[in-house]
């Protein structure tokens, strides 16, 4: 199975992904999680990255797409994945797709959380994360709107909206169902 999750800051995409992607057996790759390693690594990659980060902004996408590229090239991959924070724009989630299709492993279905904007807001200011400062939240969710939600469009039928607000289980059951794996216990 391989799965996108989508939706705004705040959501709850990260704590999903690692939910579901535990209890379905797929390899979590969170591309926020790979820069924000980087940056703590000092890497050449987290040092480019880290400005584009700290203004709550996309990095630009070849350095995202490399990134990615490589990550899938792993081979942890192989049986299945769940991919968080990627694709965030148009043209990344059209490289993905040809990409994907070359390799012959298209996607499964794209997973899109469902959250009111005051939700996300409060949940942002109570993470605390140095991303999750007051202009920088609303640079998120503006690029969010500008750039990432013009893809439900693009993945069209292939998007599953699940309602993300409740407590991790009850949205974790939600997504399980809406891929029709109802079956699966949830491991926490
Ligand atoms: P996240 O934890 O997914 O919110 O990502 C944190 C930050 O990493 C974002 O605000 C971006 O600066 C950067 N980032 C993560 N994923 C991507 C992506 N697919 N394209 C560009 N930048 C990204």
């Amino acid at each position: 199975m391989r799965l996108l999750m989508m939706g705004p800051q705040g959501a709850g995409k990260g704590t999903q992904a690692e939910l579901l992607s535990e209890a379905l057996s797929l390899t979590h790759i969170s591309t926020g999680d790979i820069f924000r390693a980087n940056v703590g690594h000092k890497t050449e990659l987290g040092v480019r990255a880290q400005a584009y980060m700290s203004r709550g902004d996309l990095v630009p996408d070849e350095l995202t797409k490399a990134m990615v590229t490589d990550r899938l090239g792993q081979s942890d991959v192989t049986t299945g994945w769940l991919l968080d924070g990627f694709p965030r724009n148009l043209a990344q989630a059209e490289w993905l797709e040809s990409s994907l299709q070359e390799a012959g492993t298209p996607l499964t279905a794209v997973l899109l959380l469902d959250v009111p904007d005051d939700v996300l807001l409060e949940r942002m200011l109570t993470r605390g994360r140095a991303d999750d400062q007051g202009d920088i939240i609303h640079r998120r969710l503006e690029i969010y709107r500008t750039e990432t939600v013009p893809m439900i469009d693009y993945f069209g039928k292939m998007v599953i909206h699940v309602d993300g607000v409740g407590n991790l289980q009850d949205v974790a059951h939600r997504v399980l169902r809406g891929i029709g794996h109802s079956d699966v216990h949830l491991s926490r």
